[in-house]
Parts: structure tokens; sequence; C-alpha cells
């Protein structure tokens, strides 16, 4: 029998170790011993084809292993199901930023061409993202490995979309969208950025009455000026046609009366600009009967259109400025606050203000979906973990509004909704992809597919089903719903209550049984991390230096559900003196066993039989901690008993008793099956230095791999 290396040396025995888990097939579940019954999933929330891991992902890969694992060794039928992710709009980003640096512009290609370069740019993302998954350890199938645009996953995605506007719960809506102008596309409500700044309020005369304004270059969609109906100052006009005078000539507005105007603020009367204010538009939505509807006059490229007369070119600040000089010229500016605080819509990208813009788009219908995510929770069909985040899901599921799916990017999943040419008025013929023959109203055969593509959150919803072929495929049938959705706590709403809302439509069940939420990882000084501070740990640098065990060890301990987590090179540098001790006693043990006969069971004095109803307490702790999601717990425990324990109490007092041949053997036993136990239990944490720790200790009836040992009771 070989010794153990003087030294471990994660880096030459990382690859080899993965390799061999590979060629046992048992990532898979199907290939698993038949034991494996229960079925125990998890499915990997894709990381973005876009650009390489961070120590973000780190985190997921590493409690989701711990899961696995512990799992696959508790005799689980276990599928960890890896993919990436296509992320529309964010991939776009990236890579127009690439095509920037080249001289080079999207709108200067072919819309093909330009998804072409973005394809192929993805998959070489995607070899990248998988190699780093395999050095963190990663046992997920890669038989599965899947595709946010896998043609079974766009099927999935079509499916859903027409049967959703089939039963009415996707309309096509007139509404004001998030509109970012440098981007040229519209976001969700939760894709917006708030913040709050000071800015000139302008006091403009409208005939006998001052309106107050940030937006002046917006005065010519007005179609009203609004007063609250109580509001003795401005009773007289109510109902009145004004005569007033603009910067491009006489023109009437009529006054209404709003409850939502509040008296408060300026002036006390507002103008009304439906197609670039929500809350203008809302109000003309109450007045449908007396004002006109919105009137466009700032367009997608963010400039005054046709509207606006002179101004017709002009960017929305230039438009801005020269108006109120303009206005001030004319006397028409009565006064200007130049300290007004208000809050506006940023664009989360690229800080860009966000222009309210009144476009045709798909929507989804919410609240009936919200409906049973609320239910589903509230009746424990799934739980959220920490606890406290379940109150931050009703919230938001009870507050929640239409969602625009509609994107006008060109990397993305295209909609497939054909406009007829032919009818009057807008007629979409909906289908599940292919492209329909004729118009579902008159028969026609001009058709034109919409344009735009759907939010990738759309699609992304739709993970949990589509990735396990529903309806009919037997991988949906043996692992839906899945155990753990386990992902970071600031995609809840984006990702994990729309796969909730989406998967109960199509499947009616929850799509999970745990939801559990990790925070963001900061740096030692509870900093966030980004580049510009020079604060990012890369994961596969750390790995290079220290192992991905001393990684993995150093991310589970102090991680609690739902906080964030901090972490340094020197907590990682703590952790590898941990792997190191853990391979010092192994080859002690090691060592001390070569004439251990594994078949005689000796008998065990008082002392020995101490030390394995201790290890045992340490047993039910670890078990007990992990079917809680106390990842962090269940590894210092370990940590504390290996290095204060078994390394420093049960071995030093070993050394007499294994120089006296009476006690030999017996102290050898114990030994071993603490050792051998505790790698079991190690080995979803540092899978690595545990497997190879396994192969050469004199264990009884050793498996081809410890992934598949039965956990210690
Ligand atoms: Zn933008
Ligand atoms: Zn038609």
């Amino acid at each position: 029998m070989a010794e153990l290396n003087k030294v471990y040396e994660a880096k030459k025995v990382e690859d080899r170790i993965y390799k061999l888990w590979e060629k046992s097939g048992f990532f898979n579940p199907d290939k698993l011993p038949k034991r494996h019954k229960t079925p125990f999933t998890i499915l990997m929330p894709p990381p973005n084809a876009n650009d390489p891991l961070h120590v973000g992902h780190a985190v997921f890969v590493t409690l989701e292993d711990i899961l696995i694992r512990y799992n696959r060794m508790q005799g689980k039928k276990t599928l960890w199901l890896p993919g990436a992710d296509h992320a529309g709009f964010e991939t776009q980003v990236v890579y127009e930023k690439k095509l920037a640096k080249q001289g080079r512009s999207r709108f200067d290609m072919k819309r093909e061409e330009f998804y072409k370069e973005v394809w192929n740019y993805t998959q070489k993302n995607r070899k990248t993202v998988k190699e780093q998954l395999k050095k963190l350890g990663a046992s997920c199938d890669w038989t599965r490995d899947t595709f946010t645009l896998d043609a079974h996953i766009i099927k999935t995605v079509y499916k859903t979309f027409k049967k959703m506007a089939d039963e009415g719960l996707v309309y096509r809506g007139e509404r004001l969208v998030n509109y970012c102008t440098k981007h040229r596309t519209a976001f969700a409500d939760l894709e917006i950025k708030h913040e709050t700044r000071k800015d000139p309020l302008y006091y403009m005369k409208y005939g006998p009455i001052v309106v107050a304004t940030v937006r002046p270059e917006t005065k010519f969609g007005d179609t009203a000026i609004a007063v609250h109906p109580d509001d003795k100052r401005y009773k007289k006009y109510i109902g009145k046609e004004l005569k007033i005078e603009t910067v491009v000539g006489k023109r009437t507005l009529k006054v209404i009366a709003d409850k939502e105007v509040d008296p408060e603020f300026g002036t006390g009367a507002v103008k009304v600009t439906p197609a670039h204010d929500a809350n203008d538009f809302a109000m003309w939505e109450r007045h449908k009967k007396e004002i006109e509807g919105p009137l466009q006059v700032i367009g997608l490229d963010g400039r005054l259109n046709e509207n606006t007369g002179l101004y017709e070119g002009m960017k929305v600040e230039e438009a801005r400025e020269k108006i109120v000089k303009d206005m001030k010229t004319k006397g028409l500016i009565e006064k200007i606050d130049e300290d007004y605080e208000h809050t506006i819509a940023l664009c989360y990208k690229c800080n860009n203000v966000i222009e309210p813009m009144l476009m045709r788009q798909w929507f989804v219908k919410t609240k009936p979906l919200a409906k049973e995510a609320i239910k589903a929770v509230k009746e424990k069909e799934t739980t959220i973990l920490p606890k406290n985040y379940e109150k931050i899901y009703f919230h938001w599921m009870n507050n929640i509004r239409d969602w625009n799916i509609s994107r006008q990017n060109w990397w993305g999943i295209s909609i497939p909704a054909w406009l007829c040419e032919d009818c009057p008025k807008d007629e979409w013929t909906v289908t599940d992809g292919k492209k329909p023959t004729y118009c579902s109203k008159c028969r026609g055969k001009n058709l034109k597919q919409d344009e735009d593509v759907f939010d990738t959150w759309f699609s992304s919803s739709q993970w949990p089903f589509a990735t396990l072929k529903y309806p009919n495929h037997k991988d949906f049938k043996t692992f839906y719903p899945t155990d753990v959705m386990e992902t970071a706590a600031d995609i809840l709403f984006f990702w994990v209550a729309r796969m909730m809302m989406l998967s109960i439509y199509q499947t009616k069940k929850a799509p999970f049984k745990y939801v559990y939420l990790h925070g963001l990882v900061r740096d030692k000084d509870r900093q966030k991390m980004s580049k510009s501070k020079g604060n990012v740990i890369d994961p596969l640098g750390v790995i290079d230096t220290y192992g991905t065990d001393a990684l993995r060890i150093a991310l589970t301990i102090g991680n609690m559900p739902g906080k964030d987590t901090a972490i340094s090179e020197d907590k990682i540098r703590g952790y590898r003196n941990f792997v190191n001790k853990l391979w010092n006693i192994s080859r002690f043990v090691h060592l001390e066993t070569k004439d251990y006969n594994q078949n005689k069971r000796p008998a065990l004095s008082v002392k020995d039989k101490a030390i394995l109803k201790n290890f045992e307490k340490i047993v039910k702790q670890t078990t007990k901690a992990l079917d809680e999601f106390r990842f962090s717990h269940a590894a210092e425990d370990l940590y504390h008993y290996i290095w204060h324990t078994y390394a420093d109490k049960v071995i030093e007092d070993s050394k007499p008793i294994l120089n006296n041949t009476k006690t030999r053997a017996a102290r050898q036993y114990v030994l071993v099956k603490v050792l051998g136990d505790s790698l079991k239990l190690l080995h979803p944490f540092m899978p690595f230095i545990t497997e190879e720790i396994y192969q050469q200790l004199p264990l009884q009836k050793k498996q081809t791999t410890i992934m598949i040992e039965s956990w210690p009771t």
C-alpha cells in the first residue's frame, strides 16, 4: 500500500477526480445504482452565456452541489440539471459594447447577421462556463445540459404564449411603457431604477392659470389642464376651454377636475400629457369622453417629433432649454423653482432617463396567475427560506401589475404573432410557432410577424417545466415538481415569482417544494464587489492557488439564508489550512493502519466506545443541519470536530494506544471508522480531497466513488 503524499496538491488532484466522477456516470440519475429510487431535483439557475463565472456563481454552485451530493448519498435519485441563459437584453448590451470597440454598431448590421454573431459568441462562452462549473466540482448531469434557446425550450414557450393568448391572459395593449432611447427598448416596471434628483420646476402661464412642470418640452402633447375638484382657486374654470398663448402660437385647452391632482403641488394646476406621463395617461383614461387622447411628441430616438414645430429633431434636454428660453422671451414663465426634488426613473443598464413611451406591446394579465402563486405558498406547497421572504413575496404578488413581455431587441426568442396587413384594424394571429397561412379574422394572406422578442424572463419563467419536457416526457413525470430552487435573493421577483406563476399555470403544480435564497457576496469590509473598486475575487484564480475545496468551504461557513456573505482571500487561505489538516490526519491514520485487518472486528475499550458515541452526535447534528438547509452550521461543526476533537484529542491520545499491541487493533478500527465517516460527512462540502483520501483508505465495502457511499447514520 502506497503512502499518501506528504503534501496535498489540489491542482494535481482535482481534474483527475472530476474525470473519475464523470466516468462513473453517476451525475446522471438514470445511471445511479438501482437502490436510488426517490427523485431529488434541483434546476441550476442557468448562468448568462455572455461572461465567465464570478464568485457569486461559486456560491450557488457550492450550495446546490452540497444538497445534491448529500441527497445522492442519502440514496436519492438525484438530478441537478445544468443550463445556460441566452440572457436576451443583457447579452445584447455586452455584445454591442464589443461591437463599439471595433467601431461597429448593430444599427449598421442586418438583424440575422447580428443574431448569428451573438449566437457564436454565446456558444463559445457556454464552453468556458461549463469548464468553470467543472472546476468548482459541480456534480450536475451534463447529458441534460440545456440552453434557453434550445428547440424544445422555444417550443414550450410558444405553446404557453399561444395558450395564454387563447385564454385572454396575454393581450395587445397600448400603454405607456418604460423606454430607454439609448437601448431602444421597453422595460418591465421591475427593471427600472429610481433615483431622487433636484431639477428645476417651471411655472408656466397657460392663459389665466399657471401650471408647474419639470418637463416643459412635452407641452406639445398636452390635452388638458387638471385641477382638484374642490380647489376654490380654479372652480370657475372647470369644464371651460381656455385660450392660451404658446411658443408655437395660440391653442385651446380644456380644464378638467380630477381627485388625483394634488392641490399642494406647484400651483395646484397641472398640464395633462397622456403620451408622456403615466399619471396623465391614467387621468386621460378617466376622462376619455371629455378630452383628446395621447399625442406623442417625442420619438423612439429620444428627439422631439413632427408635432413640435420648430423644435422637431431636438433631443429632450436641448429642447427643454430652448423652449424655456423662448417662453421667457414671450413672458410665459412666471418663475422657476431651481431646487425641486423629485424621483425619476432610469435605465438600469445605462442610467439614461426613462422616457414613458406610448407603444403597442404584449402584456401578461398577471392578477389571476399571482392568485394561484400566492395560494401555493400560503398552503405550503412551496416554502420560501428564509421565511421573512414569504412576506415580501406576498406583498409583491398582491401589488402586481400587468407584465410587458415585448422587447425591441434582436437577441431573443421572436414572438409567434403575425399582424394582418389587410384588416383595417390591428388583427393578430398567434400560433405555437409556425407561420400562419392566413389571418384568423379576414383570411387575408398578407401577414407580417411581430418584430419584437420576448422578455428573457418570460421564457426563463418556464424553465422548470420546459427543461423537464412538459407534458409527456419521463423526466417531467419523474422529476417534477422539483425539490429545491436555490438562487440569489435579488431575483426573487424577476425569476422565482414568475416561475411560480407560469409553472402553476401550465402544470397546475408549484414547481418547487423549497425556495432557498442566498445573499450577495461582499468583500471583507462588506463592500459590494465591483471591477472598478478592484475588490473582485476571481473564483478560478483562487482555485488555482488554494484549491476548490478551500473556496467552497470558505463560501459555506458564515453564509446564512437571505443574508449577504463576506469573502476574502485570507478567509480562503484559512480554510486551505483546514484542507491540509484533513490531509495530514488522514496521512497519519493511513500510515498507522497498514497492518489493519478490516475483516476482524476487535473488542473495543470504554475509551474507544466513547469516541464512537461522541461521533454519532456529530453525524446526527450534520444530518439535521443539512435537512434544515443550515449549511454553515453543518460545515462549522464538522470543521471544529475534525480539528479540535479528532486531530487534537483523538489522534494525540491514540499514539500510546497504537503502540500497545493489545489495544492497537481496536484503536485502528476506531480511527478508520471515524475518519471514513467524517470523509462522507465532509464530502458534500469538500468533494475533491475527501474523494482522494477515500480512494486510499482501508475502508470496508468500498464503492467506486465516495459520491455513492451511504450517508452515515
Ligand atoms: Zn439604456
Ligand atoms: Zn386580416
